[in-house]
């Protein structure tokens, strides 16, 4: 029970254990080799979130551009001298009045970091007066530059009427970074004077957010949409003033062919010189000015895959072990728990077997009272289950047995347990006797907290013994004791009358007279006839408790027990007349006696010698006759 226990937990154990470890060696594989797909989605999660919200903050710094520059022109307009300075090119107050503008540009540039420049440019397109957040000079007449052949959205700023703002992607051609060119149109009255042009950076903006996405695997970096590297996050890699195109030609054949859709729909890892880029447009739409287009582009080295797989593999090492202990622990538990269980259920089954077996079986508690017992049992005592609980089994007992049952108790607490027969009566009145075992129920801690006793119904086999025995000493023919059972006896009366000399006895042997003479008259048959009415006569005549054994062919000797050698002639004399008046088929018979006292004779032999002589004697003195020995 407890092995095949052992053998199931130990099934469970390995199976538990086996199907967590290739868990366990699955995920490790699969771990360490995902580590470039997990940077590449990593990758490409940012650059969605980030184009999105680059998109998004782009057009809101585009329109709190326009609001900027709209009082800034608002202001300006207001000054008359700007009118002044607009029309005349060659003013000598030009210091002064471009004192009053830079106050103006001024508080523009300090309220915002992204714009690079403000310029105030006539209508011709010469810039009058620039100023950017490094440059010390104030103003800038003498760079007259020709704004109108420079810059591409100068056909366009015309279109732009009064209190409206326009808004133009500017290439990199005066700027390094990429930029858009807000422009507003300064008004004298309904008059046009010129324009205000604020150049915001795009790059700054990006930045800025850059600076608030968390740091990942990879670098990232924005590229122009001719390919030049506008800014980001160097890393392993330096661009100064090379162009991507030229440092990563192959890279670059790559993104130049990919169109924007396929691009956003399946990000491909390109790899160039150990480098691997993850590439995504970054497209911000203006009304009216088409698509301002640049590429983010993120990028790892074979190293840092390498470095990053290294990294992780040992912290696998690590999460492994845990791993495995944490499996031992639960295949243990699994174990454990299995174990107890199949105990249970074994118990269980037990108990089952014990309620419904035809053994009756009974639970007591440590005071002996009947606190369960099967049906088996209750039948056998003639009790209920109710009747039963609390009662004592010893109330069921005679008392010679009570007594012994108690000392039974006692005995228990050395003894494992204990079987012997006992006798119940039982509550319905009839004699129970079985062979009863009882074992105490110990605690954990070895104490006694109860007993079980078990039954086993013997009343069948006592009858057969008793049957048997009673064959081992019954003579066959006539049905009086045998031979073996005379010697017994006379030796168990001999020892008797040793222990206690006023036990006497005495011994009397009868044969037929010319018995021969009956078996040649009449056959063996008739004879046996003879010997059977004669054994009869002889239990008749004698008192219950003598006894008459059959000792030989037609010789029988009988025991008077507590009996005088007179008491005892009497009865054989009595015996001898009786046989007298018997016959049987024709033929009458007479026996002759021997009697010898107990207290005459040394021991069996010389009783049973001195019993023979009388016999003898009566032989010789003409038979039918009973004649003591002296
Ligand atoms: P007596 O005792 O008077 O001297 O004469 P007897 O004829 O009885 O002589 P004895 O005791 O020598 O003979 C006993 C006979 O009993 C011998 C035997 O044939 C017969 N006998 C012994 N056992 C049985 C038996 O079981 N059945 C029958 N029918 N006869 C038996
Ligand atoms: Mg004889
Ligand atoms: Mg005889």
């Amino acid at each position: 029970m407890i092995g095949s226990a052992f053998r199931t937990v130990y099934v469970r154990v390995l199976v538990t254990f086996t199907t967590l470890l290739l868990i366990g060696l699955v995920g490790a594989y699969v771990q360490v080799t995902s580590t470039e797909r997990r940077i590449v989605d990593q990758v490409v999660s940012e650059q969605t979130s980030l184009t999105q919200q680059l998109i998004k903050v782009f057009a809101r710094q585009v329109s709190t551009r326009m609001q900027h520059l709209e009082q800034t022109t608002f202001l300006l307009s207001d000054l008359s001298i700007v009118q002044f300075f607009l029309l005349e090119e060659d003013s000598e107050d030009v210091e002064s009045l471009g004192n009053l503008v830079l106050d103006v540009f001024q508080n523009v540039l300090i309220s915002n970091s992204y714009v690079m420049s403000l310029r105030l440019v006539s209508l011709d397109g010469y810039t009058r007066i620039k100023i950017t957040p490094l440059e010390t000079e104030k103003y800038d007449v003498s760079t007259k530059r020709d704004n109108i052949r420079i810059y591409n959205y100068f056909p366009y700023i015309k279109q732009i009427s009064m209190n409206e703002v326009g808004v133009f992607i500017g290439d990199s051609y005066e700027h390094e970074e990429p930029h858009i060119e807000v422009v507003a149109p300064v008004y004298d009255g309904f008059l046009p004077l010129g324009y205000v042009v604020q150049t915001v950076s795009v790059g700054a903006l990006v930045a800025e957010m850059l600076e608030f996405t968390g740091k990942s695997d990879a670098f990232l970096l924005l590229l122009s949409e001719d390919g030049h590297y506008l800014f980001g996050e160097h890393g392993e890699l330096t661009f100064d003033q090379q162009p991507f195109t030229t440092l990563y030609p192959n890279a670059w054949k790559h993104i130049s062919q990919r169109t924007t859709k396929a691009a956003v729909s399946t990000p491909q890892i390109i790899h160039d010189q150990g480098v691997r880029f993850v590439v995504r447009p970054l497209d911000v739409e203006f009304d009216n000015l088409g698509v301002y287009r640049s590429w983010l582009v993120a990028y790892f080295t074979d190293d840092k895959v390498a470095a990053l797989s290294a990294s992780e593999q040992a912290h696998l090492t690590t999460r492994m072990t845990m791993f495995m202990l944490v499996v031992v622990v639960i295949a243990l538990l699994i174990a454990w728990w299995t174990y107890r269980r199949s105990l249970m259920l074994d118990l269980s089954f037990m108990a089952q077997a014990a309620m419904r077996s035809m053994s009756p079986i009974v639970l007591m508690d440590r005071q002996q009272h009947m606190l369960n017992a099967n049906a088996a049992f209750l039948r056998l005592m003639g009790m209920t289950s109710e009747s039963s609980k609390g009662q004592r089994l010893s109330s069921l007992l005679n008392e010679r047995d009570r007594v012994a049952l108690e000392k039974i108790w006692q005995g228990l607490t050395k003894e494992p347990s204990w079987k012997g027969e006992l006798k119940f009566t039982n509550c319905q009145g009839t004699p129970v006797e079985g062979l009863f075992q009882i074992f105490p129920l110990e605690s954990r801690r070895k104490k006694i907290i109860g007993y079980v006793g078990s039954w086993v119904d013997i009343s069948e086999q006592k009858e057969l013994e008793r049957r048997l025995r009673n064959l081992t000493i019954t003579d066959a023919l006539t049905g009086c004791k045998n031979r073996r059972y005379f010697d017994k006896e006379l030796q168990m009366l001999f020892s008797n009358l040793k222990r206690h000399s006023d036990q006497q006895f005495c011994l009397a042997i009868a044969d037929i007279d010319h018995f021969k003479q009956v078996n040649d008259a009449h056959g063996h048959d008739v004879g046996d006839e003879v010997l059977q009415i004669f054994s009869s006569v002889l239990v008749r005549e004698t008192r219950d408790l003598d006894i008459v054994c059959r000792v030989g062919g037609e010789e029988f000797a009988i025991l008077l027990p507590n009996t005088s050698l007179n008491d005892a002639a009497l009865v054989m004399e009595r015996v001898r007349k009786t046989v007298a008046t018997v016959s049987h088929a024709g033929h009458s018979i007479t026996c002759s006696i021997g009697l010898a006292d107990s207290n005459d004779a040394a021991d069996e032999e010389s009783l049973y010698k001195q019993a023979d002589q009388a016999l003898y004697l009566a032989k010789e003195n003409g038979r039918n006759q009973v004649i003591l020995h002296h």
